[in-house]
């Protein structure tokens, strides 16, 4: 097994594998480095662990948030997602094919210059909506 830590130190991908559903949830949020749906990290980890259920994976998901491990992705037209906390400021690509998100790294916007006058701008959203590059053939 290699050794999946991407420059997180503040996520659990250090953990050893086991089949508690807590760690098959975490599993599956390591292993792909993109927003995930409840169903997505559901269908996903019922690969490792087939007891588990929606419920377990609410309460799972909300105690990792409570913990400051993960969060939570508003996408308009998907709803809310799941990615690891901690990364650096980056927006999100909606796939409208498979209704896939994808991240994408970094930020082109400068929103002080955008923002009108006497406007104190605190964050921004930015959300890409096309096709992903395996839809897109
Ligand atoms: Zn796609
Ligand atoms: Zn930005």
């Amino acid at each position: 097994m290699g050794d999946p830590i991407l420059g997180n130190q503040l996520f659990f991908c250090t953990m050893k594998r086991n089949t508690s559903q807590r760690a098959a949830i975490e599993q599956v949020i390591c292993a792909d480095d993109r927003p995930l749906s409840v169903k997505e990290i559901l269908e996903r980890g019922r690969a490792s662990v087939k007891s588990l259920n929606q419920s377990t994976v609410y309460r799972n998901l909300k105690q990792l948030i409570d913990d400051g491990r993960l969060s939570q992705v508003r996408i308009p037209s998907l709803g809310v997602l799941y990615e690891k906390s901690g990364k650096t400021h980056h927006h999100h690509f909606y796939c409208r094919s498979c209704r896939r998100a994808f991240e994408v790294p970094g930020c082109a916007l400068d929103s002080r210059r955008i923002s009108a006058k006497g406007f104190n701008v605190e964050e921004h959203e930015i959300f890409l909506f096309g096709k992903c590059p395996s839809c897109a053939n």
